[in-house]
Formats: C-alpha cells, structure tokens, sequence
C-alpha cells in the first residue's frame, strides 16, 4: 500500500502504490483516482481501506478536483466537496490531505513543530505555473517557519518523459533545471527536479523519494507497483502523496 510511510513528530508523510486495493484491471488496485474506468465503490472501498491503514475515518480524507493550476486553498474543516485546486494547505489536526497522481509529481510539506501541513499536485503545467511556491507561501501564512520540510512522491522520471523539442525549450525557459533526454536521446523533461530547484531557492529541505527508494523504483513508467498515464493510458489508477496532521 505504502511506497514511504515515515513518522515526523505527529506528522505522518505517506506515498501510496498501486497495491492493497479491491479495483481490477489497469486500475488494480489501489485506485485513488475518480476518472479511471475504475468501478467508483471500488474506489470508495479503496479509500476506506487507506483511511484504515492510516487509523483514521474516511471522513477525514480530504481530496482536490486537480486542475493543473497554482490554485492552494486552506483548510480548516472537510469540504463539503473536493475543491477545484492543485494544492492544500491545513493546521487543523486530524485531516488527510491528499495529492493524487499517475506521472504528475506528488509533493507533501509539513512543518511539524509549527502544526503546518501541506500537499501539491505539480505537473509539467503546475510546476510551470508555480504551484510549489504558492504552497510554501501558504504555508508560511498559516505559521510554517524553518522547520517547513518537503516529500517529492513517485513521478515520470526525467529519462522516461519525453516530450517534443518546442515544449522542453518552453518549460526549461521557466524552469531550467527541468531541461532532460530521455535514455533514448531523445527531448525530455524532469519535472521533479524543476520542483526540487524551486524548493532550494525557497529554502525549503526536500527528500526525494528516488533517493532512498532508487531512480526506478520511484518512476511511474519503468516501475509495475505504480499507476502511470503515458504507460498504462486513460484507464490508468490513480497513486496519492498524503500528509496527516495527528491530533
Ligand atoms: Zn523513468
């Protein structure tokens, strides 16, 4: 179920995988997503069994209808329905904030001793955009300091994400660090490390996933414990980067 499951003072920071669910075929099985082919109380019944796995009622799963913008929006409660965002932000203890993804970079933030915690959906489009620094500065708002710490989930890696040659030049124009080649050589994009060099400019320490888990572990397309998009198409499931700020 858990790809990194890791305790920080009374913020527990998780990235799902695809397993551990009840959905079947491209979406097996531990679908996250709404817009798979996936069977919706399968996806119910997926979520439920995270908020087990969490030790917490599924009520307090809290999930965006993911835009691909740099909209963040703060939380105190559970909305009455997912809002439309890339980002959220809470230091209401007892929420999940979750990040959903099958290529697009998950990222969590949290500051533990500050009660801070944060998700983000960052794509290509919403790296580009500045979702990243729209989620620390919210975070910052509601009270995060220098203990504000960030998690990059499993992604498209930057030797897998080919793109066409205009496109890198546009986002690298952006983002620089963003600039890749695929294994192929062939024009590429890193998203992830695009999000990692906004992170450092904004001072904010970040785990890479790929570090402790290795390159391929971590991508969304060269490994088969993640759901991917560009390898799995339309009906592809959906993995999520959650953060749970513990009452
Ligand atoms: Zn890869």
């Amino acid at each position: 179920m858990f790809l990194l499951d890791e305790q920080v003072g009374e913020v527990r920071v998780a990235f799902t995988d695809r397993h551990g669910g009840l959905s079947e075929g491209t979406a097996a099985s531990l679908d996250l997503g709404t817009r798979g082919a996936g069977d919706p109380d399968l996806v119910t019944g997926n979520f439920r069994r995270l908020a087990g796995a969490l030790g917490v009622d599924v009520g307090q799963l809290v999930t965006m209808r993911q835009v691909h913008g740099d909209r963040v929006v703060a939380l105190d409660a559970v909305p009455a329905s997912p809002p439309a965002a890339d980002a959220l932000v809470t230091r209401t203890r007892g929420l999940v904030l979750l990040a959903r993804a099958a290529d697009c970079v998950p990222v969590v933030l949290a500051d533990p001793a500050a009660g801070v915690a944060a998700v983000a959906h960052a794509g290509r489009v919403g790296m580009s955009a500045g979702v990243v620094p729209a989620v620390v500065a919210a975070a910052r708002d509601l009270g995060a300091g220098r203990g504000l710490r960030a998690w990059i989930g499993p992604r498209v890696c930057g030797r897998c994400y080919e793109v066409p040659e205009r496109m890198r030049a546009e986002v690298a124009r952006i983002e620089p660090e963003s600039w890749s080649t695929t294994s192929w050589g062939t024009p590429a994009l890193d998203v992830a490390a695009g999000v990692l060099a906004q992170l450092r400019r904004l001072g904010v320490p970040a785990v890479d996933i790929a570090d402790p888990l290795g390159p391929d572990r971590a991508c969304t397309i060269e490994s088969d414990d993640l759901f991917s998009y560009r390898r799995q198409g339309p009906h592809a499931g959906r993995q999520a980067g959650l953060v749970h700020l513990q009452p």
